[in-house]
């Protein structure tokens, strides 16, 4: 078989993708995955009580403070990290198999994640299978109204996540890529132009394809 047209020969990609908390993450995250239904998404652990709506399993694994804890002495998680009062985890074991079977995968951390996944070290190296992506919304004042039209947490959280949003952008810096929520469509388009930029790159290949196909001749 043609090493072109297998994912044997390649190392998934992990689309990690960081913001403050009404930027739009999960709204375009959502569509991304609709449109590429071969992309994994890395469900994260966290303490956070489910919102209306969400699944243990789908959008989380929601767990007790205790649970979250015996996982960090387990080494189970890649990262973690306490967010707007509450525990967020990327669970180790998934990712790392993913990426090694040529899936790729999508991650939605926050700041400090997207910065310990940078650092990461492992059975794989995860910076140079990942790609980070900052995604803001077009302006602070539209984040709040995001937040407030979303209308899934009382007023003091939505204050708390105010109060980090301004620190949080500040690290846009820290990212590969930046990609502005204005227009919802355009913005997963982007997110799909570096997802399938990222498949091209040497690192993605796990040896040199002709030598593949020479063999197999
Ligand atoms: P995050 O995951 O970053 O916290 P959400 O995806 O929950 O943010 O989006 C916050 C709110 O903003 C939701 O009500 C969502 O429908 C809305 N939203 C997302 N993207 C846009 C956009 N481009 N224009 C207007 N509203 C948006
Ligand atoms: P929310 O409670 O709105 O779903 O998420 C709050 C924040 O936690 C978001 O910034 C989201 O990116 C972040 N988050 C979700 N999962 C993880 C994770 O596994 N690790 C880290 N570090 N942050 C996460």
């Amino acid at each position: 078989m043609n090493a072109f047209s297998t994912s044997e020969n390649k190392y998934g990609v992990a689309l990690v993708v960081s913001g403050a908390s009404g930027s739009g993450k999960s709204t375009a995250c959502g569509i991304l995955r609709e449109q590429e239904p071969e992309l994994a998404f890395s469900i994260s652990c966290t303490t956070r009580k489910p919102r209306a709506g969400e699944e243990h399993g789908r959008e989380y694994w929601f767990v007790d403070d205790e649970t979250f804890r015996k996982k960090i002495d387990a080494g189970e998680f890649l990262e973690y990290a306490e967010v707007h009062g509450c525990w967020y985890g990327t669970p180790r074991t998934q990712v790392e198999n993913h990426l090694n079977q040529g899936k790729d995968v999508l991650l939605d951390v926050d700041i400090e994640g997207g910065r310990r996944l940078r650092q990461c070290s492992g059975s794989i190296s995860f910076s140079t299978r990942s790609v980070d992506v900052f995604f803001a919304p077009p302006s602070l004042q539209e984040l709040e109204r995001r937040l407030r039209k979303r209308g899934t947490e009382e007023e003091v959280v939505i204050r708390r996540r105010l109060e980090n949003a301004r620190r949080e952008m500040a690290a846009w810096r820290e990212y590969q890529y930046l990609v502005i929520n204005d227009d919802l469509m355009r913005a997963v388009r982007d997110l799909q132009t570096i997802l399938q930029a990222s498949r091209q790159r040497t690192a993605a290949y796990k040896r040199p394809p002709w030598e593949v196909n020479d063999e197999s001749e």
